[in-house]
């Protein structure tokens, strides 16, 4: 990867925190449950890949940074601000930078929330889920509603002005009045963003592997929507405005990095399983914690896939993520016939230049983009 490669001379920038206190039972990212011994090794090595990226790529201006995992409030202090050091020195952050780190209720303190403002934080993304505890149990999340809610004041209180909570619906023996409880007690919390997500079961979690053997059921598809419905009214009916499928947001505190990751615009990816995009090249770190570390502390970076894409697959993908936002798709990168028939069926409507989805269309959105796309 050369500077030529750098379209832009501004960048997005993520940094996977792969540590966890337990795996939840739905989850299926790249995280360790009780490996919290190993994230002093690996904040070094991450800081080394920060540094090699600071020498390749020159100092480059970040428009956002996006502290994800894993688990990034389990790191301590110390070792978050190595790796803060090592970005100052290696990029231009400045007061316009959106720095997210996704936190867990259990594993912030006031001191560490404190903390985070000295180091330039400004956006806390906090994982509620649900507003029961015992549904939080089933789902393997560590904390109780109630450690939740005194999180929460401590980050107001040291001076988070942008924090975002999330939920997930559709959730084993979840029933609609749970869900319509977790909502309205959100939405009292008055955060600026909210993301909602129906539950995803992926292959390799607990409850996918406890579904293939018959001890576990998903939720019917009828009750899923009726729970993103009401959602969606909620929701607006507070003042939130819908800016994708999943996420909702007041006026003006949408997140940067992850519109521009729906704009398609560039991101770069530093940390284990790690992934980025830069131009036409998509490429993605080692998933192996010890081959990700070992490969950095001989100062050689630890990508193991790397592909570039065809105008075709550019596009498709550009397609595909505009559609998920309200921006929506520029009418011109689309097939007229297919655009003409969705629309005519309602999934899809004309906004000026651009096509957005209808509600009706948000229900089916892998429909409309196989349709679109093939
Ligand atoms: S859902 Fe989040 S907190 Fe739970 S195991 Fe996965 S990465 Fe960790």
């Amino acid at each position: 990867m050369l500077k030529r490669d750098i379209i832009s001379r501004v960048m997005n920038l993520y940094l996977h925190f792969p540590f966890c206190q337990q795996k939840c039972f739905y989850c299926d990212f790249v995280s360790l449950g009780h490996q919290e011994h190993l994230i002093g090794e690996y904040c070094d090595a991450l800081s080394k890949e920060i540094v090699i990226y600071g020498e390749k790529f020159g100092k480059l201006k970040l428009e956002t940074i996006y502290l994800g995992g894993g688990t990034p409030s389990l790191v301590e202090t110390a070792n978050l601000e190595k790796v803060f050091t090592a970005l100052h020195q290696n990029f231009q952050i400045t007061p316009q930078t959106e720095i997210t780190i996704e936190a867990n209720p259990d594993s912030v303190s006031k001191t560490k929330l404190q903390a985070y403002l000295k180091m330039g934080i400004n956006r806390l993304s906090m994982g509620v889920q649900a507003w029961q505890n015992d549904l939080l149990k089933l789902i393997g999340r560590t904390y109780q509603i109630e450690v939740l809610l005194q999180a929460y004041q401590w980050a107001r209180e040291v001076g988070f002005t942008n924090i975002n909570l999330d939920l997930i619906f559709a959730l084993p023996t979840q029933t609609k009045a749970q869900w319509q409880e977790s909502l309205t007690q959100v939405i009292a919390l008055k955060p600026e963003h909210i993301a909602c997500y129906s539950l995803e079961w992926d292959n390799n979690s607990i409850f996918a592997h406890q579904l293939r053997r018959g001890k576990m059921r998903t939720a019917p598809d009828t009750l899923d929507r009726q729970m993103y419905h009401l959602a969606c009214k909620q929701l607006a009916q507070a003042g939130y405005e819908q800016y994708e499928i999943s996420n909702f947001a007041k006026a003006g505190f949408a997140c940067k990095h992850n519109a521009d990751f729906w704009a398609g615009k560039d991101y770069l990816g530093l940390g284990v399983a790690a992934a980025s995009k830069i131009g036409n090249r998509v490429f993605e770190n080692q998933k192996n914690l010890k081959l990700y570390c070992s490969q950095l502390n001989i100062g050689k970076l630890s990508i193991t896939q790397t592909e570039t894409l065809n105008a075709e697959e550019e596009l498709t993908n550009r397609i595909a993520l505009a559609l998920r936002t309200n921006a929506g798709v520029p009418q011109k990168l689309l097939k007229k016939e297919k655009l003409e028939k969705l629309v005519a069926q309602k999934l899809l409507k004309k906004e000026t230049d651009f096509v957005v989805l209808t509600s009706k269309g948000r229900d089916l959105l892998n429909q409309i983009t196989l349709e679109l796309l093939g």
